[in-house]
């Protein structure tokens, strides 16, 4: 008997697939399905009605191009029909794919662009999907371009993520530059691959347990030697994940919990059906390597307790300035810039509370400084830095929480601004 139930445990466990990168993600036929679009959709079509092209001068080349960044993905397998202009396009499920300005709908919701999706039941695929832009975001001096990359995920099948710098993240900050994040590329690799998974990279598999049992939508993240989260996951209502593909390298794994800034309210679908569940931030091990075509099973973590400390915000200034704005859009740095970070949340405690760039080209030249609930120290960015984004460790006596992707460094990026609008969709 106790064998029979074993098998039943596992076949309930294999039905609950784990994917990498959080997708979109809907129960049908009482299975979570992501929705996705057939390999015969390609290239996909889409027309842009005339409000959004002449918006504003090269509004038609913008829209353009943040098709192109995700069709430049060098793992992704896919392509973009652009079909124009046509005047007065209507969202909804008419066979065309469109670029349109926000109807009635969504007018003063606070919500600045929408994409909906139209799918098969239960297969999940896809038949249309449509974007909605507001008009006062046209008119914004936010980032057009990756507002629509965001947007275009939406349209894919990527549903949010909670790395700060990440295309996929719900907000989006002023100045925030339009590239795709790494965990946006390998999270759309992962849905359309280019070529087979093997020779993309590796598969990390595992689970995470808190004192509940399996935890639902933990984010488990893949951190490389520069401190770069390289490719996210959360965890089924299993507790199960799956990272994929895993560019060939070293890496090290840690699970967090989905608490904020982003939790699973901001999600959709399925995961939403998550609670939040606090637990210690916790890594697997030490650091593992990762080969091409090979599968790293059974990276099990227990996570016992609950966290009290959760690093939320982020704030930068020039050196010699100490006012911060803290927000929960990632920082931008740049190579040479000397400034002061400041990071807060809860739980920090002044005079015990610390915290780490995990990209060793941003190196701390001062003792930490307390302020309310923060604490900052200055920084210098070397000449030669690596780009992308990077993760802060915060330290609390016998705690450590991430702040995942709240730095983005480049080499040419205006220094960061305060503030996000909300990028939304529906479907
Ligand atoms: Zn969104």
């Amino acid at each position: 008997m106790r064998q029979k139930f074993a098998l039943v445990a596992l076949l309930l466990a294999a039905a609950a697939p784990t994917f990498a990168a959080t997708r979109l993600t809907y129960p049908m036929s009482g299975s979570p399905t992501p929705i996705y679009w057939a390999k015969s959709a390609f290239p996909i079509s889409y027309m842009i009605d005339r409000r959004v092209a002449t918006a504003f001068s090269g509004a038609e080349t913008i829209v353009n191009r943040a098709f192109d960044a995700w069709s430049n993905v060098p793992d992704a397998d896919i392509s973009f029909r652009p079909l124009g202009v046509g005047d007065n396009l209507q969202p909804g499920p008419n066979g065309q794919n469109s670029v349109t300005l926000m109807d009635d709908l969504f007018k003063n919701q606070g919500f600045v662009a929408a994409t909906t999706n139209w799918y098969d039941i239960p297969t999940g695929q896809m038949r249309e999907a449509d974007i909605q832009i507001d008009t006062s975001m046209m008119r914004s001096d936010y980032n057009i371009q990756l507002a629509l990359e965001h947007e275009i995920g939406h349209l894919l099948g990527l549903d949010h993520s909670a790395v700060l710098s990440s295309v996929m993240y719900p907000w989006i900050s002023k100045n925030a530059p339009p590239a795709l994040a790494s965990d946006d590329s390998i999270a759309i690799s992962a849905i359309y691959p280019k070529m087979s998974m093997d020779e993309m990279g590796g598969t990390l598999q595992g689970r995470v347990m808190g004192d509940g049992g399996a935890i639902f939508a933990a984010q488990v993240v893949a951190l490389n030697d520069d401190g770069e989260p390289v490719a996210t996951a959360l965890t089924n209502s299993n507790g199960d994940f799956t990272l994929q593909p895993v560019p060939e390298g070293n890496y090290r794994l840690y699970a967090e919990p989905l608490d904020g800034p982003v939790d699973p309210r901001n999600l959709d679908g399925v995961w939403r059906n998550a609670q939040v569940v606090s637990f210690p931030t916790e890594f697997f091990g030490g650091k593992m390597h990762v080969e091409s075509g090979k599968i790293y099973g059974n990276l099990v973590v227990n996570s016992a307790g609950s966290a009290r400390l959760n690093p939320k915000w982020i704030g930068v200034s020039p050196s010699g300035r100490t006012e911060f704005s803290l927000g929960a859009s990632p920082a931008m740095l740049k190579a040479g810039d000397s400034i002061n970070i400041a990071i807060g949340g809860d739980g920090f405690t002044s005079g015990m509370t610390t915290f780490e760039v995990l990209n060793p080209g941003v190196r701390r030249l001062s003792d930490f400084k307390y302020a309310g609930n923060y604490v900052y120290a200055m920084y210098s960015v070397d000449k030669n830095v690596v780009s992308g984004s990077a993760v802060i460790s915060v330290t609390s006596g016998n705690e450590t929480a991430m702040l995942t992707g709240a730095l983005n460094v480049q080499g040419t990026a205006p220094a960061a601004a305060p503030g996000r609008v909300r990028a939304i969709r529906r479907g």
